[in-house]
């Protein structure tokens, strides 16, 4: 039961019953109304498995008033409800922890349109993020965040958690680029803030409240997102580094040659790269070293970026920073170099049990908490590692254990919140709060702004069904 695994208490809500089950199949038809335990099961597991909830129903609308009729009803009924994208979150937000009814956006799946000279996309919120990057490929645009679940993310998850990704450090955060939001409260009411304007300071800035509030303020059924301009040229280099420090000396390094064109900026340590080749049985393109970068240009002259990283690997090959590295431009071997990176986050998953933290860290302390950890549980994890954007100040740390247990746990959190919070860090870079973090983000907030949350959540759902058990802490 979940209560007894998580240590919380069902609120009372009401429980579905079959006269609302025939409600939802009055407004979405037989088809996408799920009962059925086995149609229902996968959307109550989350991606890294480690929550499972018991939901009984699975909806599926395809339009926003399909979606305000839902809540309305569930909002008068007081029945809970858990939006839920491409499921790949990573901190149990998307999927129920008691019985909520589990609100599937996949089928707002159209794109509404893309403007091609200011490459605003106009799309509805279960869009796929890779689908959308394709259809905006084929205008000579880009979408302004990658990341490695894009085969299945949405963009509605990716607004609602604001995802960062591999490319933040050129086209910054998920705030910039949204230019508006189409939102339903938790009463039904549709919320129509899907501008498209750059520019728009008429009071306040209403979308950004959806931006990371992970469905617990309501749900997201439209965007618009302003898309950059496909890159006509594209370089990555791929680097082993001596040390940690040598990482940051290349960053600069990298920001004054490479300014301009700089779109990634990612690192990883020895085990972070020997887990994901042993485990996935895939070759690194060069020989072992204590640390990788990958350093990735978005330019618009194939010829002249490629000199510029060519020269930048001579110049820090010559002074040290870099011991050895490849530099490629066919897609095909940049597509294998991003894949070897972009399957670290799931590698650790075929050793054992993987506990994960995402944290921004003040870069000279970025690396710290990894040998720190290596230390404190010595043989008792298969392995520890720590990758990420180092370039936004962003650690993945990844340690394995072969199974779970409440003492290893116990001994993680909150030692690293607590570590983090002390070093002046975010406990959450881009991942979230969800459910697994919720009672730690007091470590990152402040009580005042904790409290301006519960406000804000109280004057949106006063009745708390969207999400619960999520984001905010329990209250004790
Ligand atoms: P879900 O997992 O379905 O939901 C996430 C949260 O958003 C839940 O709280 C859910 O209730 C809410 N939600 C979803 N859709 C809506 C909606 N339409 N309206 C309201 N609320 C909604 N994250 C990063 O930031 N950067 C990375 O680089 C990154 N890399 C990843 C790599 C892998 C291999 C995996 C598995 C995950 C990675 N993630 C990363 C985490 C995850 O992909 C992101 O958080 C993503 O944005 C979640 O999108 P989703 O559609 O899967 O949302």
């Amino acid at each position: 039961l979940s209560s007894e695994k998580y240590n919380i208490s069902r609120k009372s809500f009401g429980s579905v019953e079959s006269s609302d089950v025939n409600f939802f199949k009055s407004i979405l038809g037989d088809d996408r109304v799920l009962t059925d335990e086995g149609d229902v099961q996968p959307y109550n597991v989350d991606w890294l498995q480690h929550c499972r909830g018991q939901s009984k129903v699975v909806l599926k609308p395809k339009t926003t008033q399909e979606v305000s009729k839902i809540l309305s009803y569930c909002n008068q009924k007081k029945l809970a409800v858990c939006p839920q994208g491409g499921n790949t979150g990573l901190v149990g937000g998307s999927v129920p922890v008691f019985d909520e009814i589990v609100l599937h956006l996949g089928l707002m799946n159209k794109v509404l349109s893309l403007d091609e000279i200011s490459g605003v996309l106009l799309c509805e919120s279960g869009c796929i993020l890779e689908n959308l990057d394709s259809h905006a490929r084929e205008h000579n645009f880009i979408m302004p965040l990658d990341l490695g679940a894009k085969g299945s993310c949405h963009i509605g998850g990716n607004v609602s958690t604001n995802a960062g990704g591999l490319r933040l450090l050129r086209y910054g955060n998920l705030h910039g680029s949204l230019l508006g939001i189409e939102a339903v409260k938790a009463d039904g009411t549709i919320i129509d803030c899907l501008g498209t304007l750059k520019k728009d300071n008429t009071g306040y800035h209403l979308k950004h409240l959806f931006v990371g509030s992970e469905g617990t303020l309501g749900v997201v059924t439209k965007v618009a997102i302003h898309c950059p301009i496909m890159p006509k040229a594209v370089t990555l280099g791929y680097f082993g580094v001596e040390s940690f420090e040598n990482v940051l000396r290349l960053l600069k390094a990298a920001k004054l040659s490479l300014g301009e064109i700089l779109s990634a900026f990612e690192m990883a340590d020895f085990d972070a790269i020997t887990t994901t080749t042993k485990n996935f049985k895939i070759s690194n393109p060069i020989s072992d070293y204590p640390f990788y970068v990958l350093i990735e240009t978005h330019g618009s002259h194939e010829g002249h970026d490629s000199e510029k990283l060519n020269h930048f690997l001579e110049e820090q090959m010559a002074s040290g920073l870099i011991l050895d590295g490849t530099i490629a431009s066919e897609p095909a071997k940049i597509q294998s170099i991003w894949g070897l990176r972009e399957s670290i986050p799931s590698a650790g998953l075929r050793d054992g049990y993987v506990f994960k933290y995402d944290v921004s860290l003040p870069l000279p302390h970025f690396y710290r908490l990894v040998p720190q950890l290596r230390t404190k549980l010595g043989d008792r994890a298969s392995v520890v590692y720590g990758y990420g954007h180092v370039g936004d100040g962003n650690i993945h740390i990844n340690l394995t254990v072969p199974e779970y247990t409440k003492e290893i746990h116990s001994e993680l959190e909150p030692y690293i919140f607590e570590e983090v919070s002390k070093l002046k860090g975010s406990i959450s870079a881009e991942h979230g709060i969800g459910f697994s973090k919720r009672n730690y983000v007091q470590y990152s907030k402040d009580q005042s702004a904790l409290h301006l949350m519960r406000e804000l959540k109280q004057l949106m759902d006063p009745n708390g069904i969207l999400n619960p058990y999520k984001v905010l802490p329990d209250v004790k």
